[in-house]
């Protein structure tokens, strides 16, 4: 799974461009990439949602192409505002985590599962910890430039021979933004789908479930998750939201029988819904437990008003 993605359209006259990654680095490579296929400039550039490994590179993009118009949900924005300041903290917290777990693993020569550190897997663990300390460094020197067009719940762009539909969608984030391509029925969807396995940190579920609803209606040939790798078919779009309804009835189902938070993370049967995602590749069942599991607190926090805090 890349890392980080952006996506171009070309247009007739321009380029606009969906996602703008994570660092100024990473941006000034995507832009230079951009450069060695076509002369034309970015005119747009979209953030699909406030988190900074879509918008990391949005001043990067503006110095490179002065007439840049950043788009973005007005929810997105105000979102970006508001976090700026704080999520250094958040930041700080995951990195620290981070380095001890990869701090531990160097020094046992072990990976979690107690398989012996090859070669590779040092040298991979050295890069996370490297890109990890120059991404708190760099988020910290320069915030996102912010979107200077935000629109509330649609927007569509007639422009350069393409039509460009942008949906404001919450699920993944309150201001999450896809983006239909009528004509080409190619949908990019930001991390409302995150292949191969979704990613729910501090999710909005029942929004979400009506956002993929809506996506599942228009009828794509190509649908791009976040992250990139494109699909061929809805089959994933499907999967994410049968999962995700049927994590919301049994949450349901357990609170109907009075069951607490901790209660209920027992009760669910994730593991069958984790299989059908992971396939049980070790490495992936460890990213559907950290990305998608915290999905669980989300429905039951989002069905009791948070009363889990008064258990
Ligand atoms: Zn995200």
């Amino acid at each position: 799974m890349p890392i980080f993605s952006s996506i171009a359209i070309v247009t007739d006259r321009d380029v606009v461009v969906f996602d703008a990654t994570i660092l100024p680095a990473i941006a000034d490579a995507v832009v230079n990439e951009l450069r060695q296929r076509t002369p034309k400039a970015v005119r747009y550039l979209v953030n699909s949602h406030w988190h900074p490994d879509h918008a990391g590179g949005n001043d990067e993009f503006a110095k490179a192409y002065p007439d840049l118009e950043i788009i973005a949900s007005q929810r997105t924005r105000e979102l970006m505002e508001d976090t700026a300041s704080v999520y250094v903290k958040t930041l700080e917290f995951e990195a620290a985590q981070a380095n001890r777990e990869v701090d531990k693993e160097l020094k046992s020569g072990r990976t979690p599962d107690r398989h012996q550190l090859t070669p590779k897997d040092r040298a991979e663990l050295q890069s996370e910890l490297t890109l990890g300390a120059r991404f708190l460094a760099e988020f910290k020197a320069t915030p996102s430039k912010l979107p200077t067009l935000t629109f509330g719940d649609t927007l569509t762009l007639f422009h350069g021979g393409r039509e460009l539909r942008f949906l404001r969608l919450p699920g993944h984030t309150a201001g999450d933004v896809a983006v239909f391509l009528p004509a080409e029925k190619i949908l990019l969807t930001g991390d409302l789908l995150v292949y191969p396995v979704p990613f729910c940190a501090d999710s909005h579920p029942s929004a979400w479930i009506a956002s993929l609803e809506t996506l599942s209606r228009l009828d794509a040939r190509i649908i791009v998750p976040g992250h990139a790798q494109a699909q061929p078919d809805a089959s994933f779009l499907q999967l994410v939201l049968d999962s995700f309804r049927s994590i919301r009835q049994q949450v349901r189902d357990a609170l109907h029988r009075g069951l607490t938070l901790q209660q209920t993370q027992k009760a669910i049967n994730l593991a069958a819904i984790r299989t059908r995602f992971t396939h049980d590749d070790p490495d992936l069942n460890a990213v559907f437990d950290g990305n998608f599991a915290p999905i669980v607190r989300q429905f039951y926090d989002e069905a009791t008003e948070g009363l889990e805090q008064y258990q």
